[in-house]
């Protein structure tokens, strides 16, 4: 069997995430790590694995059957998947959900006039959860969709507590509210406020002489990332932080609560409890990189979503099998 030959671009959480996966997979192997660093100062996971630099992939790698793209969404991958869909089969976890449908276009355009696939806003959300909203609406179009996420670490509500004065470090943890997850699971259908549906727990670490009340007050009120919630914020020594908080835990609930056509109740409900978002997201990502392998080996071009994706696609297995024992 021939392996499909990956490259990572971006090493970061979820390039390390990426890199793990593959060891997963025997139909794959990692072909390259590049980054935009000096790759000498950037240590792989993987002792074997060769760190490149990023300007190698527009010479053309040749060795590379898919490239997965593991930058940021807010600066990095607007540039770089249209860029490096002319060239290669690219998968990336562009996770701005308000522009997801301008940067479809632009990388579908790229991907159709260089005749590649391009999967974009792959992982758990949007990616999984995204899938799971798609199946609850098609197959009980009469009911309710919500979605809860956490408890897990929120990266730019941790951004945002970190770049208040006075602050040195932070983490933030968005936490599912249990009694608004109850009354969806109970199929009331309750109709739930912002503040409802999540709470908010920030860890604090305070330069020193800087005053916990007035940081506490900017916190709480901050527009849009925490005054329509319930915040509660706790003041800890770096030391705390580093041992307590570093890992990246995530996750959350979907559910879609309605009636069949013969009016009784149906509740689907999806569930992730992950030990490490970057972790989870990176594996969600390599078992799309086989599927769109398997698309560009077709003669397929463009951009799709996990929308657009065969269940099967992904799957190592073939269809004999996955009939005989998943059917
Ligand atoms: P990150 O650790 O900040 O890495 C982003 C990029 O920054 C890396 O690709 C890397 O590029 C560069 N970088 C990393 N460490 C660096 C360092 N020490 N010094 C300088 N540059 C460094 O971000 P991440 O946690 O991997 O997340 C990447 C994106 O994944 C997020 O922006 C998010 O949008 C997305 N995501 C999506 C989902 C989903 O469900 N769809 C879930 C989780 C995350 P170079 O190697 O080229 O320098």
């Amino acid at each position: 069997m021939k392996r499909i030959r990956i490259g990572i671009l971006g090493y970061g959480n979820l390039g390390r995430g990426v890199e793990l996966a593959i060891g997963q997979h025997d139909d794959m192997e990692l072909a390259g790590i590049f980054t935009r660093r000096d790759p000498s100062t950037v240590a792989a996971h993987t002792k074997d694995v060769p760190v490149r630099p990023a300007s190698e992939l527009d010479q053309g790698a040749d060795d590379i059957d898919v490239l997965i793209l593991c930058g940021g969404s807010a600066t990095d991958l607007p540039e770089q998947t249209p860029r490096y869909a002319a060239r290669y089969t690219v998968v990336d976890s562009f996770d701005t959900h308000a522009n997801i449908p301008e940067h479809f276009a632009i990388v579908n355009k790229a991907a159709q006039d260089a005749g590649t696939i391009a999967v974009i806003s792959c992982g758990w959300d949007p990616g999984m959860f995204s899938l799971n909203r798609l199946y609850g609406t098609c197959v009980l179009p009469e009911g309710t969709d919500y979605t809860f996420w956490g408890r897990g670490v929120s990266q730019g509500h941790s951004d945002a507590i970190r770049r208040i004065e006075g602050v040195a470090d932070a983490k933030q943890y968005t936490i599912p509210v249990e009694a608004a997850l109850e009354a969806v699971r109970s199929g009331s259908n309750p109709e739930l406020t912002t503040r409802q549906k999540h709470l908010r727990e920030c860890w604090v670490v305070l330069d020193e002489g800087a005053d916990a009340d007035a940081v506490e007050e900017q916190i709480i009120t901050m527009p849009n990332y925490f005054a329509d919630y319930d915040t509660t914020v706790h003041f800890i020594s770096q030391e705390e932080l580093d041992r307590d908080h570093a890992a990246m835990p995530h996750g959350g609930f979907v559910l879609r609560s309605g009636e069949t056509g013969d009016g009784n109740p149906a509740l689907i409900e999806y569930s992730l409890k992950l030990g490490s978002n970057p972790g989870f997201t990176g594996n969600v990502l390599v078992a799309f990189a086989r599927a769109a392998h398997r698309l560009a080996q077709e003669g397929q071009a463009g951009a799709r979503t996990v929308f657009d994706i065969a269940p099967a696609y992904l799957s190592p297995y073939g269809g004999e099998y996955l009939r005989e024992h998943l059917l």
